[in-house]
C-alpha cells in the first residue's frame, strides 16, 4: 500500500476531498481520535471495501473532555497509527493540531438537545457538545459520501446520526459491530490504562450485558428490575464505581418500565480514572 497523505489543517484537508471528488472518487471517513486498535481498524476495512478513497482523522479532541486529566492521560501514538492505517489502506490521514482545528475566535457549538442529558451525558456535561461540534467541522472538511461510527459509542453513533440529519450534512452515517477481545471486553483505546486486576474484572461488563439479553430473551420484561440486576452482578464481581446500569428505548433513551420495542442496555463503570462503557442491543417484539 502507499502512504497514506497526511492532512494537518482543514484546508488541506477540504483541497484533497475535493480534487478526489473531481476525479470522480467516492468518500468513506473515519473519525478517531489515534491510539487505534483492531476495533477502529474493521471500520477503516468497511470504509475501504465501500468507498474508492479513505480517510481517517486523528485528533483528541479536546472539546469533548470534561475530565482534564483524562484529556492529559489520552494516549498518543501517531507513528503506530499511521503504520496501521498504510496497512489497512488509508489514503489519507487528517491529524490537524488544536490550533488548526479551533480558531481562537471560534464561538459556534452544535448541541443536540436531551439527546445528549441521558447516559454519558449525565456525568459528562458538554461531552456531546464537543462531540457534535467537533464531527459537523470534521465532516464539513473531508465531505465525506459514508462516514462510519462504532457502536460501541452507541449514544455518539445515535447524536450523530440525528445532527447529520438535521442539518442535513450530505453524508450517509454507517452503524459498525462492537469488536471485542477473546474474552468479551470491548476494544477500546482506554483499556491500556487498566491495571491487570481491573482488566480482568473488565470482563462482566460484557458478561453483565450478555446475561441480560438473555434475561430477555428467557421472557424478563421488567426494565427497572433487570437494570437492578445488573447493577447488583456488576457490584459482586468488579471493584469499579458504576456511573450508569440503563435499559432504555434504543432510539431517544427513554427510560423502559417496559422492555419491548428497540432496547438498549448499556453501562459505564468507572476503574480508577479509566471509564469504561458497554452496550447490547435487543429488539423486543411489541405484544398488542
Ligand atoms: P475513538 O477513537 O475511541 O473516538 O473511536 C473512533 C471510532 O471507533 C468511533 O466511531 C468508535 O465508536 C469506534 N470504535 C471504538 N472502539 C470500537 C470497538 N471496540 N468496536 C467498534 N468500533 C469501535
Amino acid at each position: 500500500m502507499p502512504a497514506p497523505d497526511i492532512l494537518r489543517t482543514p484546508a488541506a484537508m477540504l483541497a484533497w476531498s475535493k480534487a478526489a471528488q473531481r476525479e470522480g472518487h467516492t468518500i468513506g471517513f473515519v473519525p478517531t481520535m489515534g491510539a487505534l486498535h483492531k476495533g477502529h481498524v474493521t471500520l477503516v476495512e468497511r470504509a475501504r471495501a465501500e468507498n474508492t478513497k479513505v480517510v481517517v482523522s486523528v485528533y483528541v479532541n479536546p472539546t469533548q473532555f470534561d475530565n482534564p486529566e483524562d484529556l492529559k492521560k489520552y494516549p498518543r501514538t501517531f507513528d503506530t497509527d499511521r503504520a496501521l492505517l498504510e496497512k489497512a489502506g488509508a489514503d489519507a490521514i487528517y491529524a490537524p493540531d488544536d490550533a488548526a482545528m479551533y480558531d481562537p475566535e471560534a464561538r459556534t457549538w452544535v448541541e443536540v438537545g436531551e439527546l445528549a442529558d441521558a447516559l454519558c451525558g449525565l456525568s459528562r456535561p458538554g461531552h456531546f457538545r464537543g462531540v457534535c461540534t467537533v464531527v459537523t467541522k470534521l465532516l464539513s472538511t473531508v465531505r465525506p459520501d459514508r462516514a462510519y461510527f462504532g457502536q460501541k459509542d452507541y449514544q455518539q453513533l445515535r447524536i450523530i446520526e440525528v445532527v447529520a440529519r438535521d442539518l442535513n450534512l450530505g453524508c450517509a452515517i454507517v452503524p459498525c459491530p462492537i469488536v471485542r477481545e477473546a474474552d468479551g471486553l470491548a476494544c477500546s483505546s482506554r483499556n491500556v490504562r487498566l491495571t491487570p486486576q481491573h482488566r480482568q474484572e473488565a470482563v462482566w461488563l460484557s458478561k453483565v450485558l450478555r446475561d441480560a439479553k438473555a434475561k430477555i430473551g428467557a421472557g424478563e420484561r421488567e426494565g427497572l428490575k433487570l437494570a437492578g440486576e445488573m447493577a447488583e452482578q456488576l457490584e459482586a464481581h468488579t471493584s469499579g464505581e458504576i456511573d450508569y446500569v440503563a435499559v432504555v428505548d434504543a432510539l431517544n433513551f427513554a427510560d423502559l418500565q417496559k422492555i419491548e420495542g428497540e432496547v438498549l442496555l448499556a453501562l459505564a463503570v468507572k476503574f480508577g480514572s479509566v471509564r469504561l462503557i458497554d452496550n447490547e442491543r435487543v429488539s423486543v417484539p411489541v405484544k398488542p
